[in-house]
């Protein structure tokens, strides 16, 4: 149904407070605020503000909430769907897809796109993609470009889009007036673990004051979402043992548990 697509949130509550660490990309994106906020002001020396830019980085290190927050930050609507939606459930009807999302986001503009997993139907054109019928996919992307070249300067919607693979995405969704700017939103280093952890600590009871910088420690290579993931297991470990609190052991244990998850993980894939 149209409501489950069109996943649209004009409640405005991400910020970006709730993204921790990435300095940089917030930064970039921070500029896409003001210009949801103030089209005017920058479109008065004759320039154009952009259409789309593309948040690229690894699975789980905040790219959707990174897109929630700017749409927060700007207090505009935010709507959003996902390329695997495309490949999965709207075998036949991508393009009209397409077509009637960018028709709902310039009836309420100024707002944000957010479309997650391009790459499903941005892959460069002409190569198998496995899944689907190409034709299919082909036509998906090509209203994609033709809704992105056709939105007036003034239109005031922005799109963001989601990939881990922007080495596989077809070159014509990077040209000017489409994503031509790219975002990186990397894995976070150990001083953004520690900021990522005091985010989620926050809605967690804990019994003692936890040494983030050993927790930031005991996790290399987790992304935010494997952080989120870890205060929300020792919680419930916690609770599970029928504890008044959440102490360090519970937390050591989630650790244990979720790199256990990412190991059986990889197994898989190799
Ligand atoms: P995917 O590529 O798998 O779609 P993503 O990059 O879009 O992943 P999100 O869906 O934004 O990742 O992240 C999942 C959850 O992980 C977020 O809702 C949040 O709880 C947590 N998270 C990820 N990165 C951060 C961050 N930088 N700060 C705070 N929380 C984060």
């Amino acid at each position: 149904s149209k409501a489950k697509l069109f996943d649209e949130k004009t409640d405005t509550r991400t910020s970006f407070k709730d993204v921790a660490g990435l300095e940089g990309a917030k930064e970039e994106v921070q500029e896409i605020v003001e210009f949801l906020k103030n089209p005017d002001k920058y479109t008065s020396l004759g320039g154009k503000i952009p259409k789309g830019a593309l948040l690229v980085g690894p699975p789980g290190t905040g790219k959707t909430l990174l897109a929630k927050a700017v749409a927060g930050e700007a207090k505009v609507p935010f709507f959003s769907l996902s390329g695997s939606d495309f490949v999965e459930m709207f075998v036949g009807v991508g393009a009209s897809r397409v077509r009637d999302l960018f028709k709902q986001a310039k009836d309420k503009s100024p707002a944000i796109i957010f479309i997650d997993e391009i790459d499903a139907i941005g892959r460069a054109r002409g190569k198998n993609n496995f899944t689907g019928s190409n034709d299919e996919r082909e036509n998906t992307l090509n209203q994609l470009l033709t809704e992105m070249d056709g939105f007036g300067t003034n239109t005031n919607v922005i799109v963001l889009a989601a990939t881990n693979r922007a080495d596989v995405l077809d070159k014509a969704l990077m040209r000017a007036g489409r994503f031509d700017r790219q975002i990186y939103v990397d894995l976070p280093d150990i001083r953004e673990r520690k900021e990522i952890f005091e985010v989620h600590l926050r809605p967690i009871k804990t019994s003692e004051t936890l040494d983030l910088d050993f927790l930031a420690k005991q996790t290399p290579g987790f992304s935010g979402a494997d952080i989120a993931n870890v205060c929300n297991e020792a919680a419930l470990i916690a609770a599970r043992k029928e504890k008044k609190a959440v102490n360090k052991q519970d937390f050591l244990d989630a650790v244990d548990r979720i790199v256990g998850g990412l190991e059986k993980k990889n197994k898989i894939i190799t």
